[in-house]
């Protein structure tokens, strides 16, 4: 089999793939999904077998770094068998992290687990510390489960970074709070500024954009902020809160070029290969799976895809209009 990694034409070498592993969900946060999504016939999901088979592909091909992710991951059934599975990578240290993205809702039974397959810092999403707020946003979230979940996860011995997306009109008087908590908690804290994905039939985008250059500037106000150099080879940027020694991560997808260092591919729950975010190209990598038991027709399938990826994506909020919009979900392409 042939080894040579993976390297897309603008010399990118692709080391980190995000795979939604389902596009089903406990919450309906307003900004992600609508009240009454429809979601994918189960036959269209890929099986938790083929999931192992193309994450093990990616892996063989280069990718360092796989990050788990949905929809919500942790409501998939069997999902730790396949995170039980991807635990064989990092035991032979071709995986160098095997991590998730989650709500929280279902730490309290998991995370213990998650660590002992090997997983170390986990992500999990979170936008208020009101309770009421919590419910409003997530629509059927509870803000005390998802607290105990964060709570497992710290027992279980994993690091948390909060993700927080920032939103006008919502969390703006939650910036100081959020800080605090998370600097009591000894949690990473990371903003992200929201994105214009699919058609949710409810609150404008552009009404709830919140940028995170006046966000840092609020933040500039009470505390000093040192730029850090740090890049994950995606859309982050990350700055030390120098009277607490935080580190606070900015993720603007809009306002930030970061396509040149750009690392990552996206692979959704039906086996599309997304080479970029804001773009709609994507390889079907289900019909090679599917096609022959052995892995060669996927691995030139993945090949080709790759060397598609495009330069960069479009977003744009600069004219006042969303340009560049997405008609399809982050619970869809994995956020
Ligand atoms: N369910 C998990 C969670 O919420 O963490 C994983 C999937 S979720 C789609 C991944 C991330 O995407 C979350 O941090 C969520 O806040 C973010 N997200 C969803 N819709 C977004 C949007 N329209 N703009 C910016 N971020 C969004
Ligand atoms: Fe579910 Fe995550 Fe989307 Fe919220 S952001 S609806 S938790 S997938």
């Amino acid at each position: 089999m042939d080894r040579t990694p993976l390297i897309d034409p603008f010399a990118r070498p692709i080391s980190y793939l995000r795979v939604s592993v389902t596009d089903r969900c406990d919450f309906r946060c307003v900004y992600c999904m609508s009240e009454n999504m429809t979601f994918l016939p189960k036959a269209d999901l890929l099986t938790l077998e083929e999931l192992d088979r193309l994450c093990s592909g990616f892996v063989r091909l280069g990718v360092e770094k796989l990050r788990i992710t949905g929809g919500e991951p942790l409501v998939r059934k069997g999902i730790m068998t396949f995170f039980r599975a991807m635990s064989r990578h990092l035991e032979s240290g071709e995986l160098r992290e095997l991590t998730l993205t989650t709500n929280g809702s279902q730490l309290r039974k998991y995370a213990a687990e998650l660590a002992d397959c090997g997983i170390r810092r986990i992500n999990v999403s979170l936008d208020t510390l009101d309770a009421q707020k919590f419910a409003d946003i997530t629509r059927w979230g509870r803000l005390d489960q998802v607290l105990d979940g964060i709570e497992a996860a710290r027992e279980a011995g994993l690091r948390v970074k909060i993700n927080t997306v920032a939103l006008k009109g919502f969390n703006e008087d939650e910036l100081f709070p959020l800080l605090d908590w998370c600097a009591r908690e000894d949690h990473d804290l990371t903003f992200i500024e929201v994105m214009p994905m699919g058609d949710l039939g409810n609150e404008d985008r552009l009404d709830q954009y919140w940028s995170l250059k006046d966000l840092r500037a609020r933040l500039a106000e009470r505390f000093t902020l040192t730029d850090l150099a740090e890049r994950s080879g995606g859309p982050a940027r990350y700055v030390r809160v120098e009277e607490t020694g935080q580190k606070i991560g900015f993720i603007t997808p809009l306002t930030h070029n970061f396509c040149e260092s750009c690392n990552r591919v996206r692979l959704t729950c039906t086996g599309e290969l997304y080479m970029c975010l804001g773009q709609e190209d994507m390889a079907d990598l289900r019909a090679p799976l599917r096609a022959s038991p052995d892995d060669a027709l996927l691995e030139s399938a993945i090949r080709a895809a790759i060397a598609r990826k495009p330069k960069g994506h479009d977003f744009d909020y600069s004219r006042q209009s969303v340009t560049g919009q997405m008609s399809r979900h982050m619970s869809h392409t994995g956020g």
